[in-house]
């Protein structure tokens, strides 16, 4: 199926598993992760009306922000070492990624120099799998309050990865307690945070995360196929 049609399709996927949750159409917003993919197919995106990409790695990004002529919105998905930093400061919205201090330091001082403001998700390691990065969930709350202090860094919510699993259905006790976390958090009411995004859910599982409470899904293969 042609990337137009598949985007197509996930969209009204999106839109009804957002109806069901009780919430506004929009509320959801898509975030194609094109990772491995073409400035080709992230041109096809665009002209099918998808603004918004994700992508994980550095040296793939930098060479995209070179290639890709349409003027896309970029989000950071992917684990972050610091020294990378400068290569995307002041052109991505949103890291997704963040999980220890340092990095909050360093993109302070990047965005910083540009005069300008980053925000940030936290990345929760809900599951608590050694093979995935995160901060544990009782991190978290610490980190942010910590990253609070940062004036041009801007915490806007949490991001997560649950384990991979073929039944969708068994990600949703990781995505509720995400959600659950988000609002305790929430409720300390720390200056500056705003706990407005949650980040969750992909190809195999974004319809459960929307139910959940997500309010930005990472899609890659079922949009732009396998990788
Ligand atoms: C690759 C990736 C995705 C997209 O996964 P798909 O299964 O292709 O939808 C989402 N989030 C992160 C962090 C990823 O690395």
């Amino acid at each position: 199926m042609p990337i137009a049609d598949k985007l197509f399709k996930i969209n009204e996927f999106i839109y009804a598993a957002t109806e069901k949750s009780g919430r506004e159409r929009g509320a959801v917003k898509l975030v194609a992760v094109s990772k491995t993919k073409s400035a080709t197919d992230i041109a096809t995106a665009f002209k099918s009306g998808q603004r918004l990409f994700g992508e994980n790695y550095i040296q793939e990004i930098i060479q995209k922000l070179k290639t890709v002529e349409e003027p896309v919105q970029w989000h950071f998905i992917g684990h972050l070492q610091s020294n990378k930093v400068k290569y995307i400061a002041g052109k991505v919205s949103l890291i997704h990624s963040v999980d220890r201090i340092s990095l909050v330091e360093e993109i302070d001082r990047q965005w910083g120099k540009l005069g300008e403001q980053c925000d940030i998700l936290i990345q929760v390691n809900i599951s608590a799998e050694a093979s995935k990065s995160g901060t544990t969930r009782d991190g978290a709350l610490k980190l942010i309050r910590e990253a609070s202090l940062f004036p041009n860094v801007k915490v806007k919510g949490l991001m997560t990865m649950p384990p991979f699993f073929d039944n969708p259905e068994l990600a949703r006790p990781y995505f509720a307690e995400l959600k659950r976390l988000s609002d305790i958090i929430a409720n300390e009411q720390i200056e500056g945070v705003q706990m407005r995004e949650l980040s969750m859910g992909m190809s195999g599982d974004f319809e459960v995360a929307i139910e959940e409470g997500s309010t930005l899904v990472r899609i890659g293969k079922a949009i732009f196929g396998e990788r």
